[in-house]
């Protein structure tokens, strides 16, 4: 791996910027850097405002490790299944960002066009079922998701963002956090516009300018203007607006 201390000191960078701006607690998150066959990756259980360079392991894309003192993240999975499906990715970031995660627990993805920029980074973003951190049920959840996104929401667990350097995995990062932020703002406010259809193909036409990847996110209704924020959404109901529901459905179906 060329230049491989300096890949360390922007891991250890990045490590200190996600813990600083909140987007992890204690010894959450990991991040890591590929090139070619090789992965660098932040070790097991250590917090990542804190790491040395010591702190790195390199595995291959099965997850071998081929040096470092350390043991790799348990979450390792994660980046490697991103890694193999995506040619293009070369920096993987996960953490546990507040109104991200909160989107993640309340059963909600974010895929309504309500910010021009984040339509033209991230399209939109999934959330994937729950899966056990650490487990290789992590990587299967993520499976159908990576070729189409480039920030996933992980349900009951936190957020994954990647792209073609590490610094853009990291910006993806802040900018799903952002976009989490805004959207609790606004439904608190009470309101959500959404950019128009007609709009939204100005923005694709940009997004395919500048070569941003997963051209197919249109024919997969991303960004969705009308409807819910996708099928995964949760309502709550009461035990007598339930009974009361069964009831209407009963009467109509008398
Ligand atoms: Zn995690």
């Amino acid at each position: 791996m060329r230049n491989e201390l300096l890949r360390k000191q922007q891991i250890v960078e990045i490590g200190q910027w996600i813990y600083t701006r909140g987007f992890i607690s204690s010894t959450d998150g990991n991040i890591s850097y590929r090139e070619g066959d090789e992965v660098l990756v932040t070790a097991k259980g250590l917090c990542k405002g804190r790491l040395t360079t010591e702190d790195i392991v390199k595995t291959d894309l099965q997850g071998n490790q081929l040096a470092g003192s350390r043991e790799p993240s348990g979450e390792i999975s994660m980046h490697l299944e991103v890694y193999n499906n995506r040619p293009d990715i070369n920096g993987v970031v996960h953490a546990h960002p507040v109104y991200a995660t909160a989107f993640a627990v309340a059963g909600l993805s974010i895929k309504k066009p309500i910010l021009s920029e984040v339509v033209l980074s991230l399209g939109c973003i999934p959330l994937a079922e729950y899966a056990t951190p650490t487990t290789p049920e992590l990587a299967v959840a993520l499976r159908d998701y990576i070729p189409h996104y480039n920030a996933i929401l992980l349900a009951n667990h936190g957020a994954l963002a990647y792209g073609q350097t590490l610094l853009e995995a990291y910006y993806r990062m802040e900018t799903l956090e952002h976009t989490a932020h805004i959207a609790t703002i606004a439904r608190i406010l009470g309101k959500e516009t959404v950019i128009s259809n007609e709009n939204l193909d100005k923005l694709f036409a940009v997004r395919e300018k500048y070569g941003i990847k997963t051209p197919d996110l249109r024919a997969l209704g991303c960004p969705s203007t009308t409807g819910s924020d996708g099928s995964n959404e949760i309502y709550t109901v009461s035990k007598s607006e339930l009974i009361q529901l069964i009831q209407s459905v009963l009467e109509k179906t008398k």
